[in-house]
C-alpha cells in the first residue's frame, strides 16, 4: 500500500512532508513561511522557489536537495516557481497541488493537470460565489483607474509581496506604460522574477531614480497588509498630496476594504477552475484543504467524485499522533 496522509508521502525510503517542517520537506512555493521558520534539514523545491526563499531570508540554500526520489514536480501557476508534487507508489499515483491557478496569469503559466489516483488539492476559493472576472478586463480596469488617479496625486496599489505585487507591476508596465516605485522587499522578489525570465520594469524607492520619482505623482506597489485608510492618510500628509489607494485580491468579490478601491485579481483558481481541475485529474480519491475545503468536497461529490475535506484535527493527529 502507498502510504499517504495529508501531511506526508512516502517516496521510496524517504518520508516527505508537504509544506510542513520535517526531516525532508517538499516546499510547493515561497509563500509557505509557516513551514520555513522552523529549521528544515532538506528541502525539495523548484529552482525559482529556492531563489525566492533565499531572497526572502527563509532559506540559506545549503539544505536544498536535488534528488527527487522518483517524484515529479509539475507547474502550479499561482506564483513564480510554484510546483505540484506527483509521487508513484504501490497504491497508484498521488498528486499534491499546493496553491495553484489553472489559467495563465501575466507572469506565470497556468497549472498543469496531473493524472493521478489520489489528489490532495487546495480549496481557497472552493465555493460557488467565487467566479473571477476575465483577467484581461481587470488589468485594463486597473490601468485606467491608475492613469486617472495619477493626474490627481499619488497612487498606491496593495497586493501580496510575492505574486500579486509582480502581477500588478506587469499590469502597470504593459497596460499603462508605468514603472512603479517599489520598496526593497518587493524589489528583491521582482529581481528573482526577472532572473527567471519575467520582464518587469520598476524603480527602487531608495535609488536616486526612486527619490526623484517620489517628488512627482508616483505610483507605488506596497505589501497588502500595509495598505489601509490610515496608511493613505499618513502618506497624503507626508507628501502634501492627494493619495488614491486600492487593493488587488480574489477576496475583492466578497470582502470590503474600507473606502479603498478594490480589484478582483487572484493567484488562485476560482470555483469553476477548481471543479474542472479535479475532474480532469481522473482521481478516484480527492482530499481538499484550506478555505472552502468542505464546500468544495461537497460540490465534487455532487458530480459523483469521491471527495472529502481534510480536517485540521485529522492533520494534527497525523502530524503528532505517533
Ligand atoms: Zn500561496
Amino acid at each position: 500500500m502507498l502510504s499517504f496522509n495529508p501531511l506526508r508521502v512516502q517516496v521510496g525510503v524517504k518520508e516527505l512532508t508537504l509544506d510542513h517542517a520535517g526531516d525532508f520537506s517538499f516546499i510547493s512555493h515561497a509563500h509557505s513561511d509557516h513551514a520555513l521558520k522552523t529549521r528544515v534539514p532538506s528541502i525539495l523545491a523548484s529552482e525559482a522557489t529556492v531563489d525566492l526563499l533565499k531572497a526572502r531570508g527563509y532559506a540559506s540554500g545549503e539544505n536544498i536537495v536535488h534528488e527527487h526520489y522518483g517524484t515529479k514536480l509539475l507547474g502550479a501557476g499561482h506564483v513564480l516557481g510554484a510546483r505540484q508534487l506527483v509521487a508513484e507508489g504501490d497504491g497508484g499515483t498521488i498528486a499534491y497541488t499546493g496553491d495553484f491557478r489553472l489559467s495563465d496569469s501575466l507572469c506565470v503559466k497556468g497549472a498543469e493537470i496531473p493524472q493521478c489516483d489520489t489528489l490532495l488539492m487546495e480549496a481557497t476559493f472552493g465555493s460557488p460565489e467565487f467566479v473571477f472576472p476575465d483577467r484581461e478586463s481587470v488589468a485594463k480596469e486597473i490601468a485606467s483607474w491608475v492613469t486617472e488617479k495619477q493626474k490627481e496625486g499619488i497612487v498606491v496599489l496593495g497586493g501580496y509581496a510575492l505574486g500579486k505585487a509582480q502581477e500588478l507591476n506587469k499590469v502597470l508596465n504593459d497596460y499603462a506604460g508605468i514603472a512603479p516605485v517599489v520598496e526593497e522587499g518587493i524589489a528583491k522578489i521582482n529581481d528573482v522574477y526577472v532572473k527567471h525570465g519575467v520582464a518587469l520594469d520598476y524603480v527602487r524607492s531608495s535609488s536616486d531614480e526612486g527619490l526623484k520619482e517620489l517628488e512627482k505623482n508616483f505610483v507605488a506597489i506596497v505589501p497588502m497588509n500595509r495598505v489601509n485608510n490610515n496608511f493613505a492618510f499618513q502618506l497624503s500628509r507626508a507628501y502634501s498630496r492627494r493619495v488614491s489607494a486600492a487593493v488587488a485580491t480574489g477576496w475583492a468579490l466578497t470582502e470590503r476594504f474600507g473606502s479603498m478601491q478594490k480589484f478582483c485579481l487572484s493567484d488562485h483558481s476560482d470555483f469553476p477552475e477548481l471543479l474542472e481541475f479535479a475532474e480532469q485529474t481522473g482521481a478516484k480519491k480527492i482530499f481538499t484543504e484550506y478555505g472552502s475545503a468542505k464546500r468544495l468536497a461537497r460540490e465534487l461529490r455532487k458530480k459523483g467524485l469521491n471527495a472529502h475535506a481534510v480536517e485540521e484535527q485529522q492533520k494534527l493527529l497525523m502530524a503528532w499522533g505517533e
